[in-house]
């Protein structure tokens, strides 16, 4: 048998940051405790809310800041106090500050000249840095002739050039309008297919982050939520905050009643809901959580649903579907989706109308902490 372990491209072991003390001398962490393994030619995320320690983190892996305590580990070898200039690590900004007097190419070899790379080594490495983003016919223009999306091209190509084992993004889209973020998330996601080096990628845009990523931390306050595939954050969130953060998600308040037949029985939102093995005391407090879009309105419970009597508040129609806000007897409401080509089969709904909401066991998801 193997006894060969997997090497990391990045391994986080307890990894803090204090900038900061509070009043009383203690230390406020931007980021606190973060254990975590990228592995090679990953797309992996730090998601989660402004100030939550997404850049810190980030600044640490490249070698802009060092960590208070901890270990960074790059590709197996301890680089936690080594400078930014010693890691094959390169990073790529919101602005991309490229020289607006030099063209394209000269700004992409601008970083080899640095390094006393001869000339025609690097122009033709530029040249093919520019390749890579598909930008080589632009490498005699100036920066000014061209679009915020290709300026980002040029940033990306200039890290490229450098051949490093890891490139940092830091909110790279930040300054694109939405229709050019959406074509260059799935054009960077493209090229780091195609290049297979490992990507670190900051955003607060969760859409972002799920179209992108191979797998992705939800951060918030310091701290890593959950790391995870894009499909399980979204269908298994594993605490409130994740649940929350992302896509809609309605929560409800329930209270463990007991055991009835080997299963344990909440009650929330005026129903009784089975959770088939959760694990809580008589009394215990949790959450209920459903996607607006695993909810339906009924005439009557199907099998393996839950139901939950309500009048219609608000109605809003957005295009694709149409959502509603059932308000509960217990107080609280929940949102409904209710796809538009449902309709042919479904009534609309007013204000008032009194509504039974059906929603399958097998898409709550039941929240401790
Ligand atoms: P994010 O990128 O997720 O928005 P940051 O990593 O920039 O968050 O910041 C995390 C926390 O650390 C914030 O509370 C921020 O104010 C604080 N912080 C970041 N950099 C510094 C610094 N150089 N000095 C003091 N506090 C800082
Ligand atoms: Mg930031």
């Amino acid at each position: 048998m193997s006894t060969l372990s997997e090497t990391f491209a990045i391994e986080l072991q307890n990894v803090c940051k204090t900038f900061l003390s509070d009043a009383h001398g203690k230390p406020e962490y931007a980021v606190n405790a973060v254990n975590l393994q990228i592995r090679q030619g990953e797309f992996f995320t730090f998601l989660g809310p402004s100030g939550c320690g997404k850049t810190t983190t980030l600044r640490m892996i490249g070698g802009f800041e060092l960590p208070s305590s901890g270990t960074i580990l790059l590709n197996g070898q301890d680089v936690s106090n080594l400078p930014a200039h010693r890691r094959n690590i390169n990073t790529v900004f919101q602005s991309y500050a490229l020289f607006p007097h030099l063209r394209v190419l000269e700004n992409v070899a601008f970083g080899l000249a640095v390094k006393r790379v001869p000339k025609a080594e690097r122009l033709e490495r530029a040249m093919k840095a520019l390749e890579q983003v598909r930008m080589a016919h632009t490498a005699d223009r100036r920066p000014s002739a061209l679009s915020g999306g290709q300026q980002q091209r040029i940033a990306l190509a200039r890290a490229l050039v450098n051949e490093p084992d890891v490139l940092l993004l830091d909110e790279p889209f930040g300054a694109l309008d939405m229709k050019l973020r959406r074509e260059m998330q799935l054009e960077v996601k493209e090229m780091q297919r195609r290049l297979g080096i490992t990507f670190i990628f900051v955003t607060h845009d969760q859409e972002e982050a799920l179209t992108m990523s191979d797998r992705i931390a939800v951060m918030s306050s310091g701290q890593v939520q959950q790391v995870d595939h894009p499909i399980e954050i979204y269908e298994k969130p594993a605490n409130r905050f994740t649940a929350g953060f992302i896509g809609e998600m309605n929560m409800l308040h329930a209270t463990v009643l007991g055991v009835k037949d080997g299963v344990l029985l909440l009650r929330t939102g005026g129903s009784e809901v089975p959770w088939h093995g959760g694990q809580m005391a008589s009394g215990e407090q949790l959450i209920v959580a459903m996607r607006p879009e695993a909810l339906s309105i009924v005439e009557q419970a199907g099998d393996d649903q839950v139901l939950f009597k309500g009048k219609v508040g608000d109605a809003i129609y957005i295009g694709s579907d149409r959502r509603y806000a059932v308000h509960l007897p217990t107080g609280g409401h929940l949102l409904v989706r209710v796809p538009n080509h449902a309709f042919g089969a479904q009534k609309i709904l007013c204000q008032g109308d009194a509504v039974q909401v059906a929603c399958p066991l097998a898409a709550l998801h039941f929240l401790s902490h």
